[in-house]
């Protein structure tokens, strides 16, 4: 594939070729192909393996432009400013920020035209938000799927809590988690999803704890 790819950028044909990943093992990888230009990776003050100082270096020193998904954790992170105020730490990243209606990105634009850092306010609140999460959490990158044993929509099941969390109630009803839910029921703790997992998560545990999650508030609406 990669071949091909080169071919055609040697004709012209592409101007620039990116990588996206999640999986930071993988990327020493990328440096193999002359002059790859960008990378799309997960950055926020909760993923930060890509701004590991070597590794952002070498991304800087090889000109490799940055662009940072996830910006706000996926979801996970919902104060906007300081998830900015980071990525400001990192001048030559770009933030790919999703933005869903017109309010998101009025606000998005406002805090993206700021020049702040974090202060040392902002650094313990980074600190106590990341004790909180930790670095066992669903990054939604689909590595473990597909589920071979029972078709589990894994990567939808695993962030049930971050959609209640994004989406307005009465839309998050609409979404069609119910026949997921009940196929996930059936996960038989095989294991081979985790065995994928870049980020080395108990995937089967996350599924238990969403599906509690989704019961639960099944049982309140009703
Ligand atoms: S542990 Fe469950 S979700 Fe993972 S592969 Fe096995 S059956 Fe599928
Ligand atoms: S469980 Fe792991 S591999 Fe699967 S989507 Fe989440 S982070 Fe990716």
């Amino acid at each position: 594939m990669i071949d091909a790819v080169i071919k055609e950028r040697d004709k012209g044909k592409i101007n620039h070729i990116g990588f996206s990943c999640h999986n930071p093992a993988v990327i020493g990888r990328f440096f193999e192909v002359k002059d790859f230009s960008v990378v799309m990776v997960p950055l926020n003050f909760i993923s930060t393996e890509y701004v590991e100082k070597t590794l952002y270096d070498r991304f800087i020193k090889n000109n490799i432009g940055i662009l940072a998904m996830k910006p706000f954790g996926g979801g996970r992170l919902s104060d906007i400013e300081l998830c900015f105020k980071f990525l400001r730490l990192y001048p030559e990243v770009i933030p790919v920020a999703g933005m869903q209606t017109k309010e998101e990105l009025k606000q998005n634009l406002i805090y993206i035209g700021r020049e702040d850092t974090p202060n040392d306010s902002d650094n313990k609140k980074i600190l106590q938000i990341s004790e909180e999460l930790g670095n066992k959490f669903c990054r939604q990158c689909g590595y473990c799927m597909p589920c071979e044993a029972k078709g589990i929509e894994i990567t939808d099941v695993n962030f049930i809590e971050v959609y209640y969390k994004q989406f307005p109630h009465d839309d998050f009803w609409k979404i069609g988690l119910d026949k997921k839910v009940e196929t996930a029921k059936e996960c038989m703790e095989c294991g081979k999803c985790s065995e994928k997992c870049p980020f080395d998560l108990d995937v089967p545990e996350i599924i238990k704890k969403n599906i509690v999650f989704f019961d639960n508030l099944k049982t309140r609406k009703h």
